[in-house]
């Protein structure tokens, strides 16, 4: 669902925008061409009007030349002197571009600048027509002297009306006249012609295939609405108009316009092959332009969406993944979380959410280093990764923790699962050569069974955990509503019992020992109760056993040994009566190596009697190590501490360890008496062992006597002092000096 899909639209853009040129190539082409034609059109038909214009005013300027020489041929003696007219023709030519000039008389007689004669060179209609148009221009004709094509110019003398008076004419090479064609070409890619409207070419540039235009037209194909007779209709008429045929495969335009001069035409013709070239010539720079910029374009968003992607990339990585375990973060997982549930969900199948946590995780950080560390932690993500089954998900969530959502269909199979997948996790061999290290792995699971925030889930698989943890040996535990109010609980008393302690919210509780039959009091134990300021008087069992966990319970003992110390000081101090008291103390103190010594420091410290003080240690301890308690004891006694054992009977008893300990007493758990309770053999069992322990030379206290009938039995089998109900409820220290006094009173 990261797919980064960039790329793709990338190159769907570019693609799409290649078309789009493609297409758009295609349409600019079509009208660049249409475009050009028309311009090629346009700028025919204004060359044809221009070659006319010019050709026109070119005659016109011969015509005019002729004309000044005619006026000057007026001149006396001019005309009488053939010497004279061929000298001045001769000269009047030279300073003009013809080939020759000269003068044709009335009589028809010739004179030519170059001192030649020939008789009506000129026809005497053209004469005539000369006289009646006042000019005169030949077709394309033979040169008399050189046999070159030429045209012959005329214009007639002046003369009084009637009078015939000759012509001056010229004679000019048709090649003359080619060559100016030719600067009138459509620089020259086009044809020019000088025709006359029956379509024969007079002049030519270049050189004419056919003699007539109109021939020429056979030979094509015209364009649409265009055709030879339409042309020549047109220039029959004497108008000017433009048409576009195809010879030779070749498309041209001609365009024609009546020259001022006869009935002559100038005609221009543009192969139209010019203008597809420009105009292919246009569109593929410009295609090649629009390529190189799409190229250029394209290019810069592959960089730029490559950067992006990258960038992304690395922050996705740095959002959703675990760097060292290249697994899914905390965040991933809750991304990915409310889907995978949904689909489970959808399926029927119900789902857990397990808290993996590694044991002593920081001993292997200490001990192995943090590279050792890190592959710790990399090899049980693989483990786990390895474990996963269609649908669930994992992920590192912070140093040593992982989370899973496993599909739960059964629970004592899911906790299987969770067994095997933590024992495949649960060995790391560092190297070869190196000695594997066992690891251990706790689990919490929470089966997911009520629609609650995701936190809440974490929290409940994390309580699932601390369970799990509390019984040494488990591997996982499942989340229930009981485990959860006892964590909750513990958390509440962790999170106060220091500002208990200093407020004085623990209080010293005194239950007296009693002799059985007089139920006098002969010594007492000191009991613990929190006054807690909201839940009132607090039961030890209720906290004692987290203060054991969390090592909080040395201190408390250290209190209650301090407490009992004053108060027999005081009793001492003001002649109250005194008994020895017990003090619990935990298997913890053990441990500690100066114990007894800071015990009988404190002792010596308020002034008590060593004697006064009994210890008593759980059956548990004592049997946990059994050369351990030994000295203890003995370190003890040498104090002059007295020793109880306390619960008897509740675990493993041994007597045959109770043999080679040499406890001062043996207190009887509770326990015991109920089992005892209309039970005969069990009351042998337990007269049994009173007799043993008191054959070791051991005295035996009876705990918890609530009844006369129980304290009939125990007194009867040999028991010495009872504690219990029946005697009396552990006192607060004013009630118990109390009963002390009473009792001596009575005394
Ligand atoms: P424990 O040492 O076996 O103390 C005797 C327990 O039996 C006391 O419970 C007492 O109230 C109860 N008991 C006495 N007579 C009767 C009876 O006739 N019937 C019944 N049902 N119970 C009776 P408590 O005071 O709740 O103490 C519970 C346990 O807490 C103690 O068991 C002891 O193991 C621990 N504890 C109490 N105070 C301290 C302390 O200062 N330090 C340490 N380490 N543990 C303490
Ligand atoms: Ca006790
Ligand atoms: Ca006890």
């Amino acid at each position: 669902m990261y797919k980064i899909t960039g790329f793709k639209r990338a190159f769907i853009l570019i693609v799409a925008a290649a078309v789009l040129v493609a297409a758009g190539s295609v349409l600019y082409w079509r009208q660049v061409t249409e475009r050009l034609s028309e311009d090629a059109r346009a700028v025919i038909v204004s060359a044809s009007r221009e070659l006319a214009d010019n050709f026109s005013r070119l005659l016109g300027a011969e015509f005019r030349l002729l004309s000044t020489v005619a006026v000057s041929l007026k001149e006396p003696d001019m005309l009488t002197n053939r010497e004279t007219l061929v000298s001045y023709l001769d000269k009047q030519n030279k300073n003009n571009a013809f080939t020759l000039m000269g003068y044709q008389g009335p009589d028809g007689q010739a004179v030519f600048s170059n001192g030649g004669v020939l008789p009506d060179f000129i026809s005497p209609e053209n004469v005539e027509y000369a006289y009646k148009n006042g000019h005169y221009i030949s077709g394309r004709r033979k040169g008399p002297f050189t046999g070159k094509d030429i045209l012959v110019f005329a214009v007639p003398m002046p003369a009084e009306p009637g009078e015939k008076a000759g012509v001056v004419f010229a004679t000019q090479t048709i090649e003359f006249y080619a060559n100016i064609l030719s600067a009138n070409s459509t620089h020259g890619q086009g044809l020019a012609f000088i025709i006359n409207r029956a379509g024969d070419i007079i002049i030519a540039y270049p050189r004419a295939a056919y003699p007539n235009v109109f021939e020429a037209g056979r030979h094509s194909v015209y364009d649409r609405g265009k055709s030879a007779l339409r042309t020549q209709q047109e220039i029959s008429r004497g108008e000017s108009s433009w048409t576009g045929y195809t010879l030779n495969e070749e498309h041209r335009f001609a365009s024609y316009y009546p020259l001022r001069y006869n009935d002559w035409y100038a005609m221009s013709v543009l192969p139209t092959k010019s203008v597809a070239e420009q105009a292919q010539r246009l569109v593929l720079m410009s295609l090649l332009l629009c390529l190189s910029i799409i190229v250029v374009l394209g290019v810069l968003l592959v960089f730029i969406l490559r950067m992006q992607s990258q960038s992304s990339r690395a922050l996705f990585r740095m959002g959703f993944v675990d760097p060292l375990t290249d697994a899914d973060n905390l965040n991933a997982f809750r991304f990915k979380f409310p889907r995978a549930a949904a689909a489970f969900k959808e399926k029927g199948v119900p789902y857990a959410l397990v808290m993996v946590n590694v044991n002593r995780f920081k001993a292997v950080n200490d001990i192995y280093g943090f590279e050792q560390g890190d592959q710790v932690l990399k090899q049980v993500a693989q483990a786990l990764r390895g474990a996963l089954q269609e649908g669930e998900l994992f992920c590192r969530s912070s140093s040593d923790i992982f989370l899973l959502l496993l599909a739960c269909p059964d629970r004592t199979e899911l906790g299987r699962r969770v067994d095997v997948l933590a024992a495949r996790a649960g060995r790391y061999c560092p190297g070869e050569g190196e000695a594997c290290l066992p690891l251990s792995l706790t689990c919490g699971i929470y089966l997911v069974d009520e629609n609650v925030p995701f936190y809440i889930m974490m929290d409940r698989a994390n309580l699932a955990w601390a369970s799990a943890k509390q019984h040494a040996g488990q591997v996982c535990a499942f989340y229930d509503e009981e485990s959860r109010r006892k964590i909750v609980t513990e958390k509440r008393i962790e999170s106060s019992m220091d500002q208990a302690l200093r407020d004085g919210e623990f209080k010293i509780y005194l239950q007296p020992k009693c002799d059985f039959k007089t139920g006098l009091t002969c010594s007492a134990e000191a009991l613990v109760r929190w006054q807690h300021p909201t839940q009132g008087l607090v039961p030890p069992d209720q906290f004692i056993p987290v203060f054991e966990k969390n090592g909080f319970v040395l201190k408390l003992d250290k209190f209650m040994l301090e407490e009992t110390l004053r108060l027999l000081k005081t009793w001492k101090e003001q002649g109250k009566p005194v008994v020895p008291i017990g003090v619990n103390f935990s298997r913890l103190h053990l441990e500690d190596p100066h114990f007894i010594d800071v015990l009988a420091q404190t002792a010596d410290d308020y002034g008590v009697e060593h004697r006064l003080l009994e210890v008593e240690l759980t059956e548990s301890v004592v049997f946990g190590n059994v050369s351990l308690m030994k000295e203890v004891i003995d370190g003890l006694h040498a104090k002059g501490f007295s020793v109880a054992m306390d619960d008897f009977g509740s675990g493993y008893s041994s007597l045959n360890v109770l043999k080679n300990l040499d406890f001062d007493c043996v207190k009887l758990d509770k326990e015991f008496l109920v089992r005892g309770e209309g039970n005969p053999r069990m009351r042998q069992i337990i007269s049994g062992l009173v007799r043993m322990i008191k054959s070791l030379g051991s005295g035996v206290v009876a705990e918890g006597v609530e009844t006369a009938e129980q304290a009939e039995f125990l007194s009867g089998i040999g028991c010495d002092l009872a504690q219990g109900y029946l005697f009396s409820r552990p006192l607060p220290p004013q009630e118990f000096e109390k009963r002390l006094l009473e009792e001596r009173d009575k005394k």
